[in-house]
Protein backbone atom coordinates (compact mmCIF):
# COMPACT_ATOMS: atom_id res chain seq x y z
CA UNK A 1 0.00 0.00 0.00
CA UNK A 2 0.95 3.64 -0.88
CA UNK A 3 1.96 6.28 2.23
CA UNK A 4 -1.02 7.97 2.98
CA UNK A 5 0.43 11.95 3.70
CA UNK A 6 -1.25 14.52 5.46
CA UNK A 7 -1.53 18.20 4.28
CA UNK A 8 -3.12 21.36 5.76
CA UNK A 9 -5.11 23.36 3.50
CA UNK A 10 -4.35 27.15 3.16
CA UNK A 11 -5.65 29.59 5.58
CA UNK A 12 -8.12 31.60 3.59
CA UNK A 13 -9.56 27.83 2.25
CA UNK A 14 -9.88 26.84 5.82
CA UNK A 15 -11.93 30.48 6.46
CA UNK A 16 -13.58 29.37 3.32
CA UNK A 17 -14.90 25.75 4.28
CA UNK A 18 -15.59 27.45 7.85
CA UNK A 19 -18.46 29.20 6.43
CA UNK A 20 -19.25 26.53 3.56
CA UNK A 21 -19.83 24.27 6.77
CA UNK A 22 -21.41 26.61 9.08
CA UNK A 23 -23.19 29.68 7.40
CA UNK A 24 -24.58 28.51 4.07
CA UNK A 25 -27.94 26.57 4.11
CA UNK A 26 -29.77 27.68 1.61
CA UNK A 27 -29.40 27.01 -2.18
CA UNK A 28 -27.28 23.87 -1.23
CA UNK A 29 -27.95 22.06 -4.14
CA UNK A 30 -25.73 24.62 -6.69
CA UNK A 31 -22.91 22.02 -5.08
CA UNK A 32 -23.92 20.12 -8.26
CA UNK A 33 -24.11 22.61 -10.49
CA UNK A 34 -20.19 23.62 -9.44
CA UNK A 35 -18.70 19.88 -9.79
CA UNK A 36 -20.52 19.22 -13.13
CA UNK A 37 -19.34 22.81 -14.74
CA UNK A 38 -16.20 21.66 -13.14
CA UNK A 39 -16.64 17.96 -15.30
CA UNK A 40 -17.17 19.87 -18.48
CA UNK A 41 -13.98 22.12 -18.11
CA UNK A 42 -11.76 19.21 -17.88
CA UNK A 43 -13.61 17.28 -20.31
CA UNK A 44 -13.22 20.76 -22.83
CA UNK A 45 -9.29 20.94 -21.57
CA UNK A 46 -8.48 17.18 -22.79
CA UNK A 47 -10.88 18.39 -25.68
CA UNK A 48 -8.32 20.67 -26.52
CA UNK A 49 -4.93 18.82 -26.30
CA UNK A 50 -6.55 16.44 -28.27
CA UNK A 51 -6.43 18.82 -30.63
CA UNK A 52 -2.64 19.40 -29.79
CA UNK A 53 -1.93 15.70 -31.18
CA UNK A 54 0.46 14.87 -27.55
CA UNK A 55 0.01 11.28 -26.34
CA UNK A 56 -2.67 11.11 -23.97
CA UNK A 57 -3.66 8.40 -21.15
CA UNK A 58 -7.06 6.22 -22.30
CA UNK A 59 -7.19 7.72 -25.32
CA UNK A 60 -10.49 6.16 -26.66
CA UNK A 61 -12.21 7.21 -23.44
CA UNK A 62 -15.36 8.97 -24.37
CA UNK A 63 -15.87 12.42 -23.12
CA UNK A 64 -18.80 11.90 -20.66
CA UNK A 65 -20.11 12.97 -17.38
CA UNK A 66 -21.32 10.21 -14.99
CA UNK A 67 -23.42 11.04 -12.27
CA UNK A 68 -24.22 8.13 -9.66
CA UNK A 69 -26.32 8.31 -6.44
CA UNK A 70 -26.61 5.59 -4.02
CA UNK A 71 -29.58 5.80 -1.35
CA UNK A 72 -28.21 2.71 0.37
CA UNK A 73 -24.92 4.13 1.40
CA UNK A 74 -26.11 7.61 1.03
CA UNK A 75 -23.75 9.28 -1.57
CA UNK A 76 -23.12 10.74 -4.96
CA UNK A 77 -20.77 10.07 -7.46
CA UNK A 78 -20.02 12.53 -10.22
CA UNK A 79 -17.32 11.60 -12.87
CA UNK A 80 -15.54 12.93 -15.78
CA UNK A 81 -12.95 11.65 -18.15
CA UNK A 82 -11.14 14.75 -18.55
CA UNK A 83 -7.55 15.79 -18.40
CA UNK A 84 -7.55 14.55 -14.43
CA UNK A 85 -5.16 15.73 -12.09
CA UNK A 86 -1.43 14.89 -10.60
CA UNK A 87 -0.10 15.30 -7.52
CA UNK A 88 1.08 18.89 -7.93
CA UNK A 89 -2.44 19.59 -9.58
CA UNK A 90 -4.26 18.04 -6.45
CA UNK A 91 -2.27 20.39 -4.11
CA UNK A 92 -2.29 23.45 -6.05
CA UNK A 93 -5.72 23.61 -7.45
CA UNK A 94 -7.59 22.23 -3.86
CA UNK A 95 -5.64 23.03 -1.54
CA UNK A 96 -4.77 26.77 -1.96
CA UNK A 97 -6.56 29.53 -4.11
CA UNK A 98 -3.95 31.43 -6.11
CA UNK A 99 -6.52 34.17 -7.08
CA UNK A 100 -5.52 37.50 -5.38
CA UNK A 101 -9.59 38.20 -5.43
CA UNK A 102 -10.19 35.54 -2.97
CA UNK A 103 -9.06 36.61 0.51
CA UNK A 104 -11.03 39.84 -0.02
CA UNK A 105 -14.01 37.36 -0.56
CA UNK A 106 -13.86 35.26 2.20
CA UNK A 107 -14.10 38.68 4.16
CA UNK A 108 -16.84 39.84 2.18
CA UNK A 109 -18.39 36.91 3.22
CA UNK A 110 -17.72 36.82 6.68
CA UNK A 111 -18.53 40.17 7.03
CA UNK A 112 -22.20 39.54 5.50
CA UNK A 113 -23.24 37.74 8.75
CA UNK A 114 -26.71 36.45 8.02
CA UNK A 115 -27.06 37.73 4.24
CA UNK A 116 -24.77 35.00 2.66
CA UNK A 117 -25.16 34.83 -1.00
CA UNK A 118 -24.35 31.44 -2.48
CA UNK A 119 -23.94 32.38 -5.28
CA UNK A 120 -20.56 33.95 -4.77
CA UNK A 121 -18.92 31.04 -4.21
CA UNK A 122 -19.25 30.23 -7.56
CA UNK A 123 -18.53 33.70 -8.46
CA UNK A 124 -15.40 33.80 -6.94
CA UNK A 125 -13.79 30.48 -8.30
CA UNK A 126 -14.29 28.20 -5.31
CA UNK A 127 -17.20 25.92 -6.68
CA UNK A 128 -15.55 22.61 -5.25
CA UNK A 129 -15.48 23.54 -2.13
CA UNK A 130 -19.44 23.66 -1.79
CA UNK A 131 -19.48 20.24 -2.20
CA UNK A 132 -18.62 20.59 1.76
CA UNK A 133 -22.48 22.03 1.71
CA UNK A 134 -23.49 18.94 1.83
CA UNK A 135 -20.72 15.88 2.44
CA UNK A 136 -19.13 15.58 5.77
CA UNK A 137 -16.62 13.66 3.48
CA UNK A 138 -15.06 14.54 0.07
CA UNK A 139 -12.65 11.33 -1.25
CA UNK A 140 -11.39 12.04 -5.02
CA UNK A 141 -9.65 9.67 -7.33
CA UNK A 142 -7.49 11.32 -10.38
CA UNK A 143 -5.37 10.56 -13.25
CA UNK A 144 -3.81 12.85 -15.62
CA UNK A 145 -3.69 12.66 -19.55
CA UNK A 146 -0.11 12.46 -19.10
CA UNK A 147 0.51 8.83 -20.05
CA UNK A 148 3.26 8.50 -17.77
CA UNK A 149 0.98 10.52 -14.77
CA UNK A 150 0.13 8.33 -11.71
CA UNK A 151 -3.50 8.01 -10.27
CA UNK A 152 -4.38 9.66 -6.51
CA UNK A 153 -6.44 9.43 -4.11
CA UNK A 154 -7.89 12.64 -2.59
CA UNK A 155 -9.42 12.89 1.02
CA UNK A 156 -11.08 15.43 3.27
CA UNK A 157 -13.21 15.86 5.89
CA UNK A 158 -12.80 19.90 4.98
CA UNK A 159 -12.03 20.62 8.86
CA UNK A 160 -8.88 21.90 8.14
CA UNK A 161 -6.67 19.32 6.57
CA UNK A 162 -6.36 16.97 3.11
CA UNK A 163 -5.01 13.68 2.38
CA UNK A 164 -3.19 12.09 -0.53
CA UNK A 165 -1.92 8.70 -1.41
CA UNK A 166 -1.08 6.51 -4.73
CA UNK A 167 -3.88 4.98 -6.42
CA UNK A 168 -3.49 2.14 -8.88
CA UNK A 169 -5.32 1.61 -12.31
CA UNK A 170 -7.28 4.56 -11.96
CA UNK A 171 -8.75 5.63 -15.52
CA UNK A 172 -7.95 9.26 -16.62
CA UNK A 173 -10.22 11.68 -15.09
CA UNK A 174 -12.01 12.42 -12.16
CA UNK A 175 -14.38 10.90 -10.05
CA UNK A 176 -15.43 12.48 -6.58
CA UNK A 177 -17.75 10.67 -4.01
CA UNK A 178 -20.18 12.68 -1.54
CA UNK A 179 -20.43 11.04 1.63
CA UNK A 180 -23.88 12.46 2.27
CA UNK A 181 -24.49 14.98 5.84
CA UNK A 182 -27.47 13.26 7.15
CA UNK A 183 -29.97 16.13 6.36
CA UNK A 184 -28.84 16.27 2.76
CA UNK A 185 -29.84 12.62 2.31
CA UNK A 186 -32.00 13.92 -0.51
CA UNK A 187 -28.93 14.21 -3.05
CA UNK A 188 -28.28 10.24 -2.88
CA UNK A 189 -32.21 10.07 -5.05
CA UNK A 190 -31.62 9.98 -8.63
CA UNK A 191 -35.15 12.07 -8.75
CA UNK A 192 -33.59 14.83 -6.85
CA UNK A 193 -30.35 14.25 -8.95
CA UNK A 194 -32.05 14.77 -12.42
CA UNK A 195 -34.08 17.19 -11.51
CA UNK A 196 -31.13 19.55 -10.11
CA UNK A 197 -28.88 18.86 -13.27
CA UNK A 198 -32.19 19.69 -15.72
CA UNK A 199 -32.61 22.84 -13.83
CA UNK A 200 -28.77 24.00 -13.97
CA UNK A 201 -26.73 22.19 -15.93
CA UNK A 202 -28.70 21.78 -19.40
CA UNK A 203 -26.35 23.52 -21.39
CA UNK A 204 -23.74 21.52 -20.81
CA UNK A 205 -21.72 20.20 -24.17
CA UNK A 206 -21.22 16.68 -22.94
CA UNK A 207 -23.05 13.76 -22.29
CA UNK A 208 -24.40 13.65 -19.05
CA UNK A 209 -25.60 10.25 -17.09
CA UNK A 210 -27.51 10.04 -13.99
CA UNK A 211 -26.99 6.31 -12.94
CA UNK A 212 -26.87 5.25 -16.69
CA UNK A 213 -29.60 7.46 -18.08
CA UNK A 214 -28.67 9.82 -20.48
CA UNK A 215 -30.14 13.39 -19.39
P1 LIG B 1 -12.77 27.08 -10.78
O1 LIG B 1 -13.56 26.01 -11.48
O2 LIG B 1 -13.47 28.41 -10.86
O3 LIG B 1 -11.34 27.16 -11.19
P2 LIG B 1 -13.17 25.35 -8.51
O4 LIG B 1 -13.07 25.53 -7.02
O5 LIG B 1 -14.49 24.90 -8.99
O6 LIG B 1 -12.75 26.71 -9.19
O7 LIG B 1 -12.06 24.33 -8.95
C1 LIG B 1 -10.70 24.58 -8.63
C2 LIG B 1 -9.76 23.91 -9.60
O8 LIG B 1 -9.68 22.52 -9.32
C3 LIG B 1 -10.16 24.00 -11.06
O9 LIG B 1 -9.72 25.20 -11.65
C4 LIG B 1 -9.41 22.79 -11.65
O10 LIG B 1 -8.05 23.11 -11.89
C5 LIG B 1 -9.46 21.80 -10.52
N1 LIG B 1 -10.57 20.85 -10.70
C6 LIG B 1 -11.76 20.84 -10.03
N2 LIG B 1 -12.55 19.83 -10.46
C7 LIG B 1 -11.85 19.19 -11.45
C8 LIG B 1 -12.11 18.05 -12.30
N3 LIG B 1 -13.27 17.38 -12.27
N4 LIG B 1 -11.14 17.68 -13.16
C9 LIG B 1 -9.95 18.33 -13.23
N5 LIG B 1 -9.65 19.40 -12.46
C10 LIG B 1 -10.57 19.83 -11.58
MG1 LIG C 1 -15.44 25.45 -10.88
Amino acid sequence: MSQIETKEFQTEIRQLLDIVINSLYTDREIFLRELVSNAADASEKLRYIQLTGQEIQDKDLPLEIRITPDENAFTLTIADSGMGMTKDDLIENLGTIAHSGSKAFVQRLAEAGDNKDVNLIGQFGVGFYSAFMVADKVALTTRSYQPEALGYRWESDGRGDYSISEEEDLPRGTHITLYLKEDAHDFAKADTVKRIIKQYSSFVPYPVFVNDEKI
